[in-house]
């Protein structure tokens, strides 16, 4: 058996985080390290390591996150602007091989990103 992630571990309760939305597809959390005074990882419960792993199976899954986004944008009371960011790959700077999107909000963001 694989070793959980560690996004995993979170869903499951064996880590905490402070959680502001879930249900039974995913769940969004606040960043430990936030970039931004809003800071949040929406999480797909299954554990697909990154966003190029994704296929043709997970286009339900892929719209539900992307549907929520707002959603949680609302919650996190940033509804008019926020940054979205995937990192994909070690070099692009991914560090937990668990798909999430982090959503950032409540500062100005510059173009392009580093
Ligand atoms: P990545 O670099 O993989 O795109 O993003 C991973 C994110 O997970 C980072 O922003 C990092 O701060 C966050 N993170 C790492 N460990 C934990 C943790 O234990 N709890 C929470 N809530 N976030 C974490």
């Amino acid at each position: 058996m694989t070793e959980k992630t560690l996004f995993e571990k979170i869903i499951d309760r064996e880590i905490p985080a402070d959680i502001v939305y879930e249900d039974d597809l995913c769940i969004a959390i606040e960043d430990i390290n936030p970039q931004a005074p809003i800071h949040i990882l929406l999480i797909p419960k299954k554990p697909i390591p990154k966003l190029s792993d994704c296929d043709n199976n997970d286009k339900e899954l892929l719209s539900h996150l992307f549907l929520k986004v707002s959603e949680v944008a609302e919650l996190c009371k940033i509804p008019e602007s926020f940054r979205l960011n995937i990192n994909n790959g070690a070099s692009a700077g991914q560090e937990v091989f668990h798909l999430h999107i982090h959503i950032m909000g409540g500062r100005k963001f510059n173009w392009p990103p580093g």
